[in-house]
């Protein structure tokens, strides 16, 4: 769903541009003062796209409202509705919060347009920072689903088998001591003897090695602990 909060303290202005989103598939909650915008993101969780915010409001403006919204969430799309060409000069002093600005009169193709571009980039920017994929050889990490795939079969780990091969991936090449394996996934706190590691890596190895017996992919550095080879 395409969530938008719409700022405007002018009826006709906010009316027609709630109109104009709402044809274009958009979500819409509309607040007409700075003070009922904060309020509504408060009650929404936060759960919008994009801010779209007029400037000149009374009581606490858009400036402000924005500088707010963008401390809350450095990935929320704002765009500016300016009426003055000063307005526009301020705002290129502060596009470094906005992501757009749109100055008024505007028409509906014009708002539509840039509100789509605003929103495109806000869900690409949610998207790759959700899917974390580490490929390895034949190895295919999603951090985001927390499953491994070799050669494209999915291997089935308990959490703890899924933990410790994030974590060497993560630092593949990499020689990581048993007690740094343990302390990561096991935490700090947990009282546990660094031999579980081994039972674990032994186990891991049956499912993803290709020899179990001779491990080309988790090797042990004697004395030491393992390491990642891709
Ligand atoms: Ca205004």
């Amino acid at each position: 769903m395409k969530r938008i909060l719409v700022v405007e303290d002018e009826d006709a202005i906010r009316g027609f541009v709630v109109v104009n989103l709402q044809r274009s598939g958009y979500t819409v909650v509309d607040a007409a003062s700075g003070e009922q915008a904060l309020e509504a993101y408060e009650a929404a969780d936060g759960d919008f796209d994009v801010v779209l915010m007029d400037i000149t409001l009374p009581g606490i403006d858009g400036f402000e409202v924005c500088r707010r919204l963008r401390a809350k969430s450095a990935t929320l799309g704002l765009i500016f509705l300016t009426a003055r060409t000063q307005e526009m000069d301020k705002v290129g002093g502060l596009m470094m919060g906005a992501d757009d600005y749109v100055t008024k009169p505007f028409s509906p193709s014009e708002l539509v347009a840039r509100v789509d571009a605003v929103y495109r980039r806000v869900q690409l920017a949610a998207v790759s920072s959700r899917t974390a994929v580490i490929e390895s050889g034949p190895f295919v990490l999603n951090t985001r689903s927390r499953t491994l795939h070799k050669n494209g079969r999915p291997i089935d780990l308990t959490q703890v088998e899924y933990q410790i091969v994030e974590l060497l991936m993560q630092h593949h090449g990499a020689a990581m001591e048993r007690t740094k394996i343990l302390s990561e996934v096991w935490g700090t706190a947990v009282f546990t003897d660094a031999k579980i590691v081994d039972v674990n890596i032994r186990r891991l190895r049956v499912k993803i090695e290709d020899e179990p017996s001779s491990p080309q992919y988790i090797q042990t550095i004697w004395g030491y602990g393992y390491k990642w080879c891709p």
